[in-house]
């Protein structure tokens, strides 16, 4: 089955059980400080289930694309290593709010899974949660009940609090989750060790495929208790190495949990996972969503995919960044140094980098993949096939300007690296890194990693620090039409400058 059918009998499922197809939304948010990016479907529905605006449909599906490179999601670090984490990902997601709830959501699931997409059953695992006696919440015994009529026993695996509960913050509407794994090892490994040992442990071929929250909590403050102030006062005192955990029970005892009076679902599948599955291929760069742009990376460097782990690491970095960076551009992120656009301009460069060394790109490339990847997505996601050549366009250029910099830039790692002292390089010399030869952070300390070495992120962030304290002293001394405002101007508001500044700096007219 290609990713396109995949897809579309998804959504179709769903409309006959009577949902209403909504489009993605954007995978830049521009109007919420607490995220940069959407990490999941539900974001763009917070506000129903905060019951901030009124849902348009009790019933809503949709492909929400997604990134998870910043915040409490960040799954950088093991995209191309391994095999199932992408920052861009497209989530599947069937919600209700106040409609349908575990009864559907769980015998609907199943039936999707294993009567559409016919996964074989002896493949799947299902979690429900365990409970949590610390933070006074049940075990999901519903879920585990109706579970039990669709899967053995010994398939439903009782997780923790961290895989199987979730929530949206401190306070708030919450709930158990039942996750779905598929286990995509050889019948001969399967026979040796029992899939569930390995459901939620990292194992590259017992993959979670599928969360369902069951959002009927919420939590509150404990009238009786500190609230907010209290959970304040630790969160600026306590620096202790148990800070996570003994704030986690410090909340628990400032908080109460009430039912929800309207219950909802939140699902999120993830979609190039789920390809993977379907096709029972070893990996979800085995399928036809990420082919195209490993073949093409494989022809022009000339390189077979398959042949050498450095290599195929290279192949699968670039094949994923270029859809992040493609997507962000054509959402409206352009790469910038700040904010949201530095993530992107990270994104790229990370890429870059990897096609230089190990692919041996020594002119851009990565913007030749923007019309593989548009084209077969042109009726799902048409914002990047009508903007590609723009896209293209604006990568060509980061490309470019960073491949003027990066060999000199590596051959002063290679200096630096000589430098290093217990396998730490200095963090003023990655600063310098940074600052003439255009090095993220965490490019320079990948590349530290590959030589089993680390940076001084302290030193390095002391250095940054140093430098923006000394342009902002500089800039006051400007004297053309824009300053910023010193001892000798008269401010006269004029606007916020969003392109460059990490903090918006309020920008104001001579008078
Ligand atoms: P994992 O444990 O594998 O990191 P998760 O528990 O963080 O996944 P959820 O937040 O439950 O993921 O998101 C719902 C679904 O989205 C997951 O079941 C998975 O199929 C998919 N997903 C999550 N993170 C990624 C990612 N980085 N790349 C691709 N798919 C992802
Ligand atoms: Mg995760
Ligand atoms: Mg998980
Ligand atoms: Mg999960």
């Amino acid at each position: 089955m290609d990713s396109g059918s995949i897809r579309r009998t998804f959504l179709e499922f769903f409309k006959k059980k009577g949902h209403t197809i909504v489009p993605s939304a954007p995978l830049v948010l521009k109007n919420d400080p607490t995220l940069l990016f959407t990490n999941s479907g539900m974001v763009q529905f917070k506000d129903y289930f905060l019951g901030n605006a009124t849902p348009k449909a009790s019933r809503i599906a949709d492909t929400q694309k997604c990134l998870r490179v910043s915040g409490k999601h960040n799954d950088l670090e093991e995209v191309g290593i391994d095999t199932y984490h992408h920052t861009m990902f497209e989530m599947l997601g069937n919600w209700s709010f106040g409609d349908y709830f575990k009864k559907e959501a769980i015998a609907w699931a199943w039936e999707l899974l294993t009567e559409e997409y016919k996964l074989p059953k002896d493949r799947l695992y299902v979690s429900v949660f365990a409970g949590d006696k610390d933070d006074n919440l049940p075990f999901d015994q519903e879920a585990y009940d109706l579970w039990k009529q669709f899967v053995a026993e010994d398939r439903i695996i009782q997780g923790n609090k961290k895989d199987n509960f979730w929530e949206m913050a401190d306070l708030g509407p919450c709930g158990p989750c039942s996750e779905i794994h598929v286990d995509l090892r050889s019948d001969e490994e399967r026979a040796t060790t029992p899939g569930r040992d390995l459901v939620n442990n990292d194992h590259p071929q017992v993959i979670e495929i599928w969360n369902n929250v069951f959002m009927e909590f919420e939590r509150y403050w404990n009238p009786e208790k500190g609230g907010a102030s209290e959970l304040f006062k630790f969160d600026l005192e306590y620096h202790g190495e148990d800070k996570k955990a003994k704030r986690e029970k410090l909340r628990s005892s400032l908080t109460l949990l009430r039912y929800l009076p309207a219950k909802n679902v939140d699902t999120g599948m993830g979609f190039e996972r789920l390809c993977r599955a379907i096709n029972l291929v070893q990996s979800n760069y085995d399928t036809d969503v990420f082919t195209p742009l490993i073949n093409f990376a494989a022809q022009t460097s000339n390189i077979p995919y398959g042949k050498d782990e450095k290599t195929d690491i290279a192949m699968r970095v670039i094949a994923d960044h270029v859809r992040a960076v493609s997507f962000a551009i054509s959402d409206g992120q352009l790469p910038s140094n700040a904010g949201a656009g530095y993530v992107i301009r990270r994104i790229l460069r990370r890429a870059v980098r990897y096609g230089f060394t190990f692919l041996n790109f020594k002119e851009p490339f990565i913007y030749k993949l923007v019309p593989i990847l548009s084209g077969p997505l042109k009726d799902v996601f048409p914002e990047l096939e009508s903007q590609k050549e723009y896209v293209s366009k604006v990568i060509f250029e980061e490309e470019a300007s960073f491949l003027r910099t990066l060999e000199k830039g590596l051959k002063r790692f290679e200096l630096i690296q000589n430098e290093a002292k217990n396998g730490v390089i200095n963090g003023d010399l990655a600063f310098e890194l940074y600052d003439t030869f255009g090095f993220p952070f965490d490019l320079t300390s990948l590349i530290a990693r590959e030589r089993g070495l680390s940076v001084d992120e302290q030193a390095f962030n002391a250095a940054m620090a140093k430098q923006k304290s000394r342009s902002k002293t500089d800039a006051a001394k400007e004297t053309g039409d824009w300053v910023i405002v010193g001892s000798d101007v008269k401010p006269q508001f004029i606007g916020y400058d969003q392109q460059e500044a990490e903090v918006k700096i309020i920008k104001y007219r001579k008078i």
